[in-house]
């Protein structure tokens, strides 16, 4: 019998991108996910790769993905709907573009290739906008993808090359040496699989899976809400990605808040519209609540008043994997060798799973990272828990 070199826990994007980049790498890989290939936020999310993002390491990450994804989108065996549409963000009221005017500026400094637009210049892009709108942004580089496929398109191909894809199989324990100084095999429901090396990648259950080695890892589900409409014309809207600037309000929101909304529309390639968003923490009810769809329309008619002729569909919620920083963790465990997290990745996954797959067989693999992976270490929390005391 041979065993794996790494289990991966968790077979979403995050996970799935991770075993993808482990085998070109000519590593042994075994992933084990709970349900099916992205059963959790990954097939729940909307399909925006977001390139402006702050801080400057999410610009970093999500940049470097987009070109990960442009070359994935080449080679891997299920088309994943990959298109460079642009997004506009808009900001709802005048005065509020002085200081989006200077958001859009700092990102420029920083390279992204985007345009500040006035109330007239945006209404004429887009005319089915609401017109009393105060302006907005065209953020070239913005693409889309289709998360599911995306995900399910990476385990296949990693599949192809070797990689054991165990679904319906929950991981119920992680089996370290004695003095805890390595781990060894990682336990499922359908028994043990011995190993070298673990990566923890299941999204906003990371923590409780980190419990399983007494580690505390601050990852919690923040649950995001989504309403699918029918098919609508292609020129409804003629960019593909729009959504409100004070989404990046939404995202910042503290964990002591309620619900917080902003609009946000996506046009999938077969035309139905993405409506968001929403973010709650309600630990793992997964139950859509009418309060909330509501508010999240409330807000998608102020900039949208066409929607009110589209007919929903369905709707749905995803946890997104929430840390405190709002930074994904992509780090080896210092205090357990063999042991790795990429996780945590919140409203960003989709936008950050290849780069984060990436990283992460470069770390195992004894590479330099692409990138410098200092923010992104679990024992940042461990440093700002010090500083507290
Ligand atoms: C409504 C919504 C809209 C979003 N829109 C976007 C967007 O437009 N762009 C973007 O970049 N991001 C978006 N996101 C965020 C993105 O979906 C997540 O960041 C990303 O999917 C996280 O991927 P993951 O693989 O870490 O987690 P998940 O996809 O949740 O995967 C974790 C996996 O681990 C498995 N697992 C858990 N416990 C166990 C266990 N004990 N044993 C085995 N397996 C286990 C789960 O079943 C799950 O499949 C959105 C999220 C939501 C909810």
């Amino acid at each position: 019998m041979t065993y794996p070199e790494v289990v991966i826990i968790g077979g979403g994007i995050i996970g799935s991108a991770c075993a993808y980049y482990l085998v070109q790498e000519g590593v042994s890989v075994h992933l084990v996910e709970k349900g099916a290939i992205g059963d959790g936020a990954s097939k729940a999310g909307m399909s925006h790769i977001v390139t402006w993002e702050e801080p400057e390491i999410h610009l970093h990450l999500a940049r470097e993905s987009n070109r990960l994804y442009q070359e994935l989108s080449q080679v891997l065996p299920i088309d994943i709907e990959y298109r460079q549409s642009g997004s506009i963000a808009i900001v709802e009221r005048p005065e509020g573009m002085a200081s989006f005017g200077e958001t859009v500026r700092r990102l420029q400094d920083w390279g992204v290739k985007c345009q500040l637009l006035s109330a007239a210049e945006l209404v004429s892009m887009e005319p089915n906008l609401a017109p009393d709108v105060g302006g907005g942004a065209y953020f070239e580089e913005d693409a889309q993808v289709n998360p599911l496929y995306a995900t399910q398109a990476m385990a296949c191909a990693a599949k192809e090359r070797g990689a054991v894809i165990e679904t319906f199989s929950e991981v119920i324990g992680i089996e370290c040496t004695s003095d805890h100084r390595r781990v060894t095999a990682v336990l499922t429901v359908r028994g043990r699989i011995p190993c070298e090396k673990i990566v923890i990648a299941a999204g906003a259950w990371s923590g409780q899976i980190a419990q399983m080695v007494n580690l505390e890892v601050p990852i919690s589900p923040r649950k995001g809400t989504l309403v699918v409409t029918a098919p609508v014309p292609e020129d409804l809207f003629r960019c593909k990605i729009l959504l409100a600037a004070g989404y990046m309000d939404s995202v910042r929101e503290g964990a002591s808040s309620g619900v917080a909304v902003a609009a946000n529309v996506q046009q999938v390639k077969n035309g139905n519209l993405l409506l968001g968003s929403s973010r709650q923490f309600v630990g793992f009810d997964a139950s859509v609540d009418p309060r909330v769809v509501s508010m999240m329309m409330k807000r998608n008619l102020r900039f949208f008043p066409a929607l009110a002729k589209v007919t929903a569909i369905r709707t749905w919620a995803g946890f997104r994997p929430y840390t405190p920083d709002l930074l994904p963790i992509i780090s080896a465990v210092d205090t357990i060798p063999g042991l790795y997290i990429a996780a945590g990745h919140e409203g960003i996954g989709i936008t950050e799973a290849p780069i984060t797959g990436k990283l992460i067989s470069q770390i195992i693999t004894g590479q330099t990272p692409d990138l410098p992976l200092g923010l992104l270490s679990l024992s940042r929390f461990k440093e700002a828990l010090k500083n507290l005391i």
